[in-house]
């Protein structure tokens, strides 16, 4: 095991490898410890290092922030503590990313292209969040998981890896049901359906048990494009006008 950091998962085998940095490592892994991710997490397809930031607070109180120059409510992480906590556990050649309100809204987009790096390594702000040159310094990817504030990024962070780790090769049985589901072709998904065929007086659209796969791709391709120009009127415009299919450009 490299640095102070507790690992998870078989890390030489790893095809995947993700350290998070953290001032609450037992949030690691979550959810992610169970159903596919857990998984894969335990056959070694991806593996996790959570690094604990106040390992390397510098003082006999473990101090990991302070006051913000400038005055003003509220803590922020200091940026030698961060900068040490990154020198020892971060491998420079896989992305790295920080957790902040103020990034680019996750997309799925991100999500496939993060799939691909290899590993990440991922730095969960709290208090009022980090001091900007640590940010700079490591070239940080800013991402955000939406426009509202958490406490902190460890739950942003859960969400950013459960949305990588499902498309790693290995980690689904069927890599082309990812190709189907919403957003992947900048449209949401059409409405789903299963067993009873009639429930609560309410039929399955009789297309769907016609048997003509035909006819059933093309509903789907109407019903997806219905709901996504009712739902979500921005990207049913990227789709229809820009003819864009949602990929970052
Ligand atoms: N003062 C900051 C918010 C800090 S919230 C601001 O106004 O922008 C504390 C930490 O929670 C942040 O450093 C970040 O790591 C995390 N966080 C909060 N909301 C988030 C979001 N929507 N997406 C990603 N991370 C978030």
């Amino acid at each position: 095991m490299r640095g102070r950091g507790r690992e998870t998962g078989i890390e030489c085998m790893a095809s995947f490898r993700v350290c998070v940095l953290t001032l609450f490592p037992g949030m690691f892994p979550g959810p992610l410890g169970y159903s596919l991710a857990g998984k894969a997490l335990a056959a070694g397809i991806w593996s996790l290092k959570i690094v604990d930031i106040r390992h390397y607070a510098r003082n006999k109180y473990r101090t990991v922030d302070n006051a913000p120059f400038g005055g003003g409510s509220g803590m922020v992480m200091r940026a030698d503590v961060i900068d040490a906590a990154l020198c020892e556990n971060r491998d420079s050649r896989l992305p790295f990313v920080y957790m902040t309100p103020r990034g680019q809204a996750l997309t799925q987009a991100d999500a496939w292209a993060l799939a691909r790096t290899g590993g990440l390594c991922i730095l969960c702000g709290r208090f009022e969040g980090v001091d900007q040159r640590v940010i700079d310094k490591h070239g940080a990817n800013e991402l955000s998981i939406g426009d509202y504030i958490l406490s902190g990024g460890e739950l942003a962070a859960l969400v950013l890896l459960d949305s990588i780790i499902r498309l790693i090769p290995g980690v689904m049985k069927s890599m082309e049901s990812l190709q189907e589901e919403s957003f992947s072709r900048g449209l949401l998904e059409y409405h789903q359906y299963t067993r009873p065929r009639v429930w609560s007086d309410r039929a399955v659209p009789g297309v769907l048990v016609s048997g003509h796969h035909k006819r059933v791709e093309e509903w789907r391709r109407i019903q997806s494009e219905i709901v996504t120009r009712e739902r979500r009127p921005d990207l049913w415009h990227r789709y229809a006008v820009c003819g864009c299919d949602g990929k970052r450009t």
